[in-house]
């Protein structure tokens, strides 16, 4: 194939880039720029929050340990939720009691959950990126990047006035699929070694829930909280009257009244990294909703009336392209809770391995905290490349517990700090002092045990 020039348009550079404006990129971003870096978040589309907003996710999972009491991951999460919850943009963890509509009924792992309004999101993520002096570029879908020897020198981006290269010190990939680390050469991973992946899913929002006759059915049927009409889905499933979605009822209700409904699924897991393939998935599950929707109005009396108000605009991808970083996350870490030394977060998210439509998901409850070391955010290919978010260096049932939204934005703020630290000390990423680290941290409010 021959190569294609790329004319460049605009040259910009900047102490950090950081590519994907999900939660993971926003915490780095802002996290970085407090310590003075100038730093440019690159985006493809033309706002922030990534899968939390673009994939209408509304509800941070717990951030609790693992006896559901103390909030373990604070920081910048901490901060975000506390000013969500002042404007009216998210619900405090306290009143997401286990087995309310906030923690969609559930019973485990459930406690400290946040539900929160997309909206609300978007707006106040922008505001805290453009408050610490965060360059927003918006628009700009990342394509291509030149590397020598072991730095990364620059990254391209298409916009619509056409390629824009940006040049940095030190670079971060949050976005989601490891693109920049996969353009700059970096080992990556993609699924299990038999091609599976975890099945990817449309969130869609409704309203006209009657939440009274809703909450008063699971208080007088308490083993719903276990079954989620998994018996009359079984038969929906069998007599073909409802022949997609998820096993059991999931939905939850946002603070603006609404109520987001996390049922429509592929049943053949598909390569989300191929265009072709995500857009067959995301056309099958839009005409997914109206028949779940139409399932939920006969079988629930409290949904009889419930109305479609917006499907995702992005199809929700629970796990896409990673890094094999200095150290890959494994199982058994989680299992063992394994604290290491280089820990920048501690959590106790259970592992959430989704499986193919029609079969319940497994979950691996955590009864200790365990933590994320700072390796597995580095590429051991380059020395100013890092990555946060759901595409470090984890492996695959690892990852389906530390994707999560809480995780994600520590281990943003980790190497957002982490890049101030290189940047000053004049060091390569991996070379810092993790006790420098580990501390600036605390004092922004993690807790490392
Ligand atoms: C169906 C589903 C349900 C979930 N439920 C929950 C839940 O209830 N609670 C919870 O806490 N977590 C949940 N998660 C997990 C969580 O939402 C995600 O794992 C997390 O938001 C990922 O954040 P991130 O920053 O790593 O990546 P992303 O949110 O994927 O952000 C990546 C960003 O990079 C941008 N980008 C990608 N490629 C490029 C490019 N080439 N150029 C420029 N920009 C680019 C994207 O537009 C995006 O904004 C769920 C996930 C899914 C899919």
């Amino acid at each position: 194939m021959n190569e294609i020039k790329l004319n460049i348009r605009d040259r910009r550079s900047c102490d950090v880039l950081v590519v994907g404006g999900g939660v993971s990129g926003i915490a780095a971003a802002v996290c970085a720029a407090r310590y003075g870096m100038s730093v440019i978040l690159a985006e493809k589309n033309c706002f922030l929050g990534g899968t939390a907003t673009a994939g209408l996710i509304g509800t941070f999972m717990t951030c609790c340990d693992a006896k559901g009491e103390d909030q373990i991951i604070k920081g910048f999460y901490g901060e975000l939720l506390d000013r969500l919850i002042s404007e009216g943009s998210a619900v405090s963890p306290e009143k997401c009691k286990v087995g309310n509509s906030y923690s969609a009924y559930r019973i485990k792992g459930h406690k400290g959950v946040a539900p929160y309004s997309c909206e609300g999101l978007k707006k106040t993520a922008e505001e805290m990126c453009l408050e610490s002096g965060v360059q927003l570029m918006y628009n700009s879908v990342l394509i291509a990047c030149e590397t020598a020897e072991r730095q990364v020198k620059s990254a391209f981006f298409a916009t619509d006035s056409g390629v824009f290269e940006i040049s940095a010190r030190y670079f971060i990939d949050c976005g989601g699929n490891a693109m920049l680390c996969h353009l700059a050469g970096c080992e990556t991973v993609f699924g299990g070694k038999d091609g599976s992946v975890q099945p990817a899913s449309m969130i869609f929002t409704i309203d006209g829930v009657d939440k009274k006759l809703l909450d008063a059915y699971m208080e007088d049927n308490p083993e719903m909280r276990k079954r989620f009409f998994m018996d009359e889905i079984e038969k929906g499933f069998a007599d073909g009257s409802f022949p997609c979605g998820t096993k059991k009822l999931r939905i939850f209700e946002a603070p603006n009244g609404t109520w987001h409904v996390n049922m429509a699924q592929t049943d053949n897991a598909f390569n989300s990294l191929d265009p072709f393939e995500t857009a067959a998935a995301a056309a099958e599950q839009r005409q997914q909703v109206g028949i779940i929707i139409d399932f939920l109005r006969r079988t629930i009396p409290a949904l009889k009336n419930i109305r479609l108000l917006e499907t995702a605009s992005s199809i929700g991808i629970r796990e896409g392209r990673r890094i094999v970083g200095e150290y890959t996350l494994t199982i058994d870490d989680l299992k063992n809770s394994v604290i290491f030394d280089d820990a920048i977060l501690l959590c106790s998210n259970s592992v959430d391995m989704h499986q193919k439509s029609g079969v319940a998901y497994s979950t691996i409850d955590c009864e200790k905290n365990y933590s994320v070391p700072y390796r597995c955010l580095l590429a051991k290919e380059f020395d100013n490349l890092a990555a946060a978010g759901r595409c470090v260096s984890a492996d695959r049932a690892a990852l389906a517990a530390i994707r999560v939204m809480p995780p994600c934005f520590a281990m943003g703020e980790a190497v957002g700090t982490a890049c101030a630290i290189a940047a000053k000390d004049s060091t390569a990423l991996r070379d810092i002092s993790i006790e420098k680290l580990r501390s600036r941290l605390k004092e922004n409010g993690a807790y490392l045990g």
